[in-house]
């Protein structure tokens, strides 16, 4: 995993794609914005940026959440409808898949409302 250099993003900003996959601070882009898979730290280890406090006001991680496994649960049902699979193939593929969504999709929300709140207060 190296930084995003490329010169097409905006004042040396990393793109948020891949700010979200490694946790890169807004303000030093260390990449110590989560302490878990999908959960933020406190303050950045680095520079000490008070992430906590910028997280606030994100109160619809739960319903980011819940959208992500209805859209799950609709295609699973699609998927079992179209070939139905046998169960274990069902939890085998959906298991991870689940898991895998929930945590990226949150880590991308997360990240996207930070650098947010991030901005909207360096202005
Ligand atoms: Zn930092």
């Amino acid at each position: 995993m190296t930084p995003d250099e490329s010169p097409t993003e905006k004042k040396g900003q990393p793109g948020i794609v891949s700010a979200a996959l490694s946790g890169l601070c807004p303000r030093c882009h260390a990449p110590y914005l989560f302490a878990a898979p999908a959960a933020l730290a406190d303050e950045c280890s680095a520079c000490g940026l008070d992430i906590r406090a910028l997280e606030r006001g994100g109160r619809f991680v739960g319903v980011v959440t819940m959208l992500l496994a209805l859209v799950l649960i609709m295609a699973a049902l699609a998927v079992d409808e179209w070939l139905r699979p046998p169960l274990w193939a069902s939890l085998v593929f959906w298991g991870p898949v689940t898991v895998g969504s929930v945590i990226g999709g949150l880590r991308l929300y997360k990240t996207m409302w930070v650098y947010h709140q991030y901005e909207e207060r360096s202005e």
